[in-house]
């Protein structure tokens, strides 16, 4: 493991950690250019760090995933005919928020939290059934931009609430009693670069005056431990939290919301891959005041999600179960007293990483629905 970390030191190769060291239990998993091949191999092997291939071309997979993508593209004017098993564009995402207001506009609505740095507009979709302020739930998906399955999990949770209110007992006494705040794509001018440009790209797109190198990690860029262990304060790193806490707008945006609303009692934050369902803290080793009772949530949520398919999941606190992660989203929502505050980490385990292939965007996205219907309905039943 500290041998890996002198690896990621040597920023002349180029490496893309797409899973950092951590716990000895989970593999790490690196994007390494061609022209560090060798470098990288005679490191390893110098080193008897075993290792194994998993994509041997990753030009091929990313082309496969256009080309299919392309080959399913419509433009659908309802929302029956919306295709959820394809990958989708952020005017196409746009597109179905603005079909799914239209088709259902007394359950939900669109509202706009802020502005990106390239100035996108931030859109929520807020579920209600109306009530001033009620209790809330918020989720968000797409948060590092190149975890493609999380947005297009999204879409497909904004459905799932729309078919549910009034068929589904649970979760319309959930929406008889609670909003749900939902941002499917948190970060669109990251999303934007992976349509356009560089499908590997996982911060956001601000510049920093004196570096060449762009973008925060969104996900190192909240006042809960900021700057600390876990967190970079290179601007060339995939995790360099940023100048200053809450510097990025994506962030900040969330973060006024947050605190305007001041009754959200769940926030799930959803990244991709590993199959894990985490709770605070990943910036300390003490343990959430809250531990235990977050535990046996983590639990049966991870038992709801593997009875679909048989999915394996881990759950736990986040430093324990993957690594020390400092500026994170909830453990800044934890701190703000959002007592039920997860991230789950998606589908796969490290087989096709970032590039699942879309033909597992629905069995993804119905897994995790039934965890996130577990924690929804605890919270509803366990209000504080
Ligand atoms: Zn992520």
């Amino acid at each position: 493991m500290e041998k890996v970390k002198e690896l990621e030191e040597l920023q002349d190769l180029q490496l893309d950690f797409w899973r950092q060291p951590g716990v000895p239990e989970i593999p790490i998993d690196v994007r390494v250019p061609f022209p560090s091949l060798q470098a990288v191999k005679v490191f390893l092997e110098y080193n008897n760090i075993r290792y194994s291939i998993l994509i041997h071309d990753l030009q091929t997979l990313v082309d496969e995933e256009q080309t299919e993508m392309i080959r399913q593209r419509s433009t659908p004017k309802s929302l029956e005919a919306f295709n959820y098993a394809t990958y989708h564009t952020l005017n196409e995402i746009y597109h179905f928020m603005d079909l799914l207001v239209t088709e259902n506009p007394n359950l939900v609505s669109k509202i706009q939290i802020g502005n990106s740095y390239e100035d996108r507009p931030l859109y929520v979709l807020k579920f209600s059934t109306g009530g001033t302020n009620r209790p809330a739930i918020w989720i968000d998906t797409g948060i590092h931009s190149r975890e493609w399955i999380t947005q297009a999990s999204g879409v497909r949770f904004a459905k799932k609430i729309i078919d549910s209110y009034g068929t589904d007992p649970s979760l319309t006494s959930i929406l008889d009693n609670m909003d749900i705040f939902l941002e499917i794509v948190t970060n669109p001018d990251g999303f934007a670069y992976t349509h356009t440009s560089n499908r590997m790209w996982r911060k956001t797109r601000s510049i920093k005056a004196g570096s060449l190198c762009v973008g925060v990690d969104p996900n190192r860029n909240w006042d809960a431990g900021f700057g600390g262990a876990g967190s970079s304060s290179n601007p060339c790193s995939e995790t360099y939290r940023g100048p200053y806490a809450h510097s990025e707008s994506e962030v900040k945006a969330i973060v006024d919301f947050v605190k305007t609303h001041g009754n959200i009692k769940a926030f799930i934050s959803i990244h991709s891959y590993s199959q894990l369902l985490l709770y605070p803290y990943g910036y300390t080793r003490t343990p959430a005041a809250d531990h235990q009772e977050l535990d046996e949530i983590a639990e049966a949520a991870v038992a709801a999600l593997s009875s679909l398919y048989g999915t394996s999941y881990r759950y736990g606190s986040i430093i324990t179960t993957i690594y020390q992660a400092s500026g994170g989203t909830v453990d800044w929502t934890y701190n703000q007293g959002i007592k039920y505050s997860f991230t789950f980490e998606l589908r796969d385990s490290g087989h096709y990483g970032f590039l699942l292939p879309a033909k597992q965007i629905i069995p993804t996205a119905d897994e995790t629905w039934l965890a996130l219907m577990t924690i929804m309905e605890y919270t509803k039943d366990h209000p504080y």
